[in-house]
């Protein structure tokens, strides 16, 4: 692969300008803040720890925001790996709204350009668009990571990557409510805090906790996939791209982090298909199917799997 030092951006169809206090608030909320979030928790712990409430309030976010990217915004609404009932849909779109990182529309047109160019010029966030050489790939990990929210000129194009999505009136008016959604990322763990403590300075730790912490946390643990899993890792299939399983990763994404199958066969909803790969989120899916709220799930087909791991024993992966 060419080293780009300069990491020009290729604007192609499908791309709109991002203005500049847009970019500003993107750099705030998405790269300054969660730092700084996360180095307050490493004070606060230290000097007098965190109690089980909080623990509790901050754990139950967390798994509602993972899998709100993870089920919601990622298999469900940008690759259509299942389908499912009204209120689901809906239920699963809000829970990745609390996650933090943008409306669903402009998650799924980032993430759909990213497959359709991953690791190549027009991908947003590949570690590998400055070089493979150390420091350039340090580089691109930091870029992959969050660098890329800031530096980025142009966005995905929402009209042009998420048609389906914006001719959904439930997403639209979704999108339209995302402020409100964000708010009640933060007011509800408050209003747990408040509730289950009966005091002011409850509420108050929660909303540190599960809202201030949890949304850092979430950040970058989702970001990781982005960065770690197309550096790192086994790659146990043959794709375009340098997507790779990390183990660590999917455990903490609730199985995004087997990274490889998904850039092999992106519509599958399960990520972790081989022995011992653990995937919370095809398990959920798995229950919803089961209890008939969804349908119409995309389970990897055994057949094209077995050929997929043949092809890649028999050729250079990549
Ligand atoms: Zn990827
Ligand atoms: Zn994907």
């Amino acid at each position: 692969m060419p080293a780009r030092p300069n990491r020009p951006e290729p604007v192609a169809a499908g791309m709109v300008a991002i203005s500049t206090g847009r970019r500003n608030a993107y750099l705030v909320v998405l790269v300054v803040l969660p730092v700084l979030a996360l180095a307050a928790a490493v004070v606060v712990v230290w000097g007098r720890g965190i109690g089980a409430r909080d623990v509790v309030i901050a754990g139950v976010m967390y798994v509602i925001s993972i899998f709100g990217i993870s089920v919601g915004y990622h298999r469900l609404l940008t690759h259509r790996s299942f389908k499912c009932r009204r209120p689901l849909r809906v239920g699963l779109a809000v829970a990745g709204g609390l996650a933090l990182e943008g409306p669903a529309t402009l998650w799924a047109a980032e993430h759909r350009r990213h497959h359709k160019y991953a690791d190549r010029p027009g991908d947003p966030h590949s570690p590998w668009a400055y070089g493979d050489g150390g420091l350039a790939l340090l580089r691109g990990l930091l870029h992959a990571q969050v660098g890329w929210f800031y530096t980025a000129r142009h966005r995905s194009s929402r009209r042009h990557w998420v048609p389906d999505l914006l001719a959904d009136p439930d997403i639209r008016r979704l999108d339209a409510a995302y402020p409100a959604v964000a708010a009640l990322s933060f007011l509800l763990p408050a209003a747990a805090g408040g509730l289950w403590s009966m005091s002011w300075s409850g509420a108050l730790t929660a909303l540190f906790w599960g809202g201030l912490v949890r949304y850092a946390v979430v950040h970058h643990v989702t970001w990781s996939v982005n960065s770690i899993a197309h550096t790192f890792g086994r790659r146990d299939f043959a794709t375009r791209d340098r997507s790779a399983n990390v183990r660590w990763v999917a455990l903490l994404t609730f199985g995004e982090g087997w990274h490889n199958w998904h850039h092999a066969e992106p519509a599958c909803a399960r990520h972790g298909v081989l022995k011992g790969q653990f995937d919370a989120s095809a398990r959920l899916i798995r229950c919803f199917e089961q209890v008939g709220w969804a349908h119409d799930v995309r389970w990897p087909d055994p057949a094209r799997l077995a050929a997929r791991l043949e092809d890649a024993r028999a050729g250079p992966a990549g």
